[in-house]
């Protein structure tokens, strides 16, 4: 079983923290989503058959119009055998989901979209310079719902000047709405972005890691209450609602990535294409694939592993480990984990090891101390 991830490198206009590829010209649309239904075609041998995800990220795959959508759907059904409850996001832009848009998805085999809602108010969505308003905000969810049940919301916190009462309104805003999902996370300021200049020109303040923490705590108080499962660190779930497409990357399954610097990962061999949708196009057209690949050393192979699943609610489960990495990392964790339980922030159940509450916002660092370095 694997999944196919389609990267839509199209945005009405650019976000000020965005480090993902995307252009703002959108002419070039029909040539892309051609070049995809290619690209699927000429690596229909790549990986397994048997899809159970399917995942339209971007980018905003919400501008592409529903025949778009059936068409590189028909492409996948032609070439993969894709399981009959197979789940199919498609990540949204409120600005985009009309009621007659959502209507629209609503005849397609999409059963789950992604609204980047980011925040409720005005404010946060100037800073960030989000294509929608707050009023958009709100009906998107409002009319989606009417159409699908399966809807999961973005949220950024720890925006410079969002106050821990405004983060507050934002989550119980969100939960007033009803929906089974949402992902949470901390703005991050990449070096290449906007968001980056304008707070070295001092015309935004800087972000703070104790606004994001506070925010967090916060996040996490409201959501649990609220009954959702934090599976992983930023996703929350209702129980049946957590992402198929994201927990079978966080377990380490294959997926093909399709489109402009879309990766993937298949046994051990990761690759990416390049992030460039003149290039990309050109060179589908010319039958050849403009991607690049390493193979992960066993070495790299437990380190992605540690890092991803102390994040997650399954843990790093020692049997697991020695199945995949081999007695040598068993014996390292074995002699490393206990003073991480010590210090509460990691819990041990059998052969398993999870983050604590006290330990989650630390478990990038926890996990780098639990890297083997050669
Ligand atoms: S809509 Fe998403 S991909 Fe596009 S610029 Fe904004 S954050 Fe980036």
């Amino acid at each position: 079983m694997a999944g196919i991830y389609i990267h839509i490198p199209f945005c009405k206009q650019a976000c000020h923290y965005c480090d993902f590829h995307f252009s703002t010209g959108l002419k070039r649309q029909p040539e892309m989503v051609d070049a995809i239904s290619q690209e699927i075609i000429l690596r229909k041998e790549e990986q397994s058959p048997d899809i159970k995800t399917i995942y339209f990220g971007g980018g905003t795959p919400s501008l592409l119009s529903k025949e778009q959508i059936l068409s590189v759907l028909e492409t996948i059904n032609a070439h993969f055998e894709v399981s009959l409850n197979a789940e199919i996001t498609l990540e949204a832009n409120p600005d985009d989901l009309s009621l007659e848009k959502i209507k629209e998805l609503a005849q397609t085999p999409i059963n789950r979209l992604s609204i980047g809602v980011q925040s409720f108010f005005e404010e946060d969505l100037q800073l960030m310079n989000r294509a929608h308003n707050q009023a958009e905000a709100l009906s998107s969810i409002q009319n989606a719902k009417k159409y699908f049940d399966n809807i999961s919301i973005d949220l950024i916190y720890g925006i410079p000047k969002m106050s821990e009462a405004r983060w507050r309104e934002n989550l119980e805003i969100t939960l007033s709405l009803e929906v089974p999902h949402i992902s949470s996370y901390a703005l991050t300021v990449g070096p290449n972005t906007a968001l980056r200049k304008m707070i070295d020109k001092g015309k935004v303040a800087p972000v703070e890691d104790a606004l994001a923490k506070a925010h967090f705590d916060i996040l996490q108080r409201v959501m649990s209450e609220a009954g959702f499962v934090n599976y992983e660190f930023s996703n929350y779930g209702k129980p049946g609602y957590f992402s198929k497409n994201n927990t079978a990357y966080w377990m380490g399954e294959s997926y093909l990535g399709i489109g402009p610097s879309a990766h993937s990962y298949h046994q051990g061999v990761r690759s990416w294409n390049v992030a460039n949708n003149i290039k990309y196009i050109k060179a589908i057209e010319n039958k050849s694939l403009p991607l690049e690949q390493e193979t992960l050393s066993v070495n790299d192979a437990y380190n992605e592993y540690v890092m991803t699943r102390l994040r997650t609610m399954w843990g790093i489960d020692l049997a697991e480990v020695e199945k995949l990495f081999g007695a040598t990392y068993v014996n390292y964790l074995a002699k490393e984990l206990p003073a991480f339980v010590e210090k509460e922030l990691l819990e041990k159940k059998g052969e398993k090891y999870t983050i604590t509450q006290k330990g989650k916002f630390l478990s990038d660092g926890i996990a780098a101390d639990l890297f083997y370095i050669e």
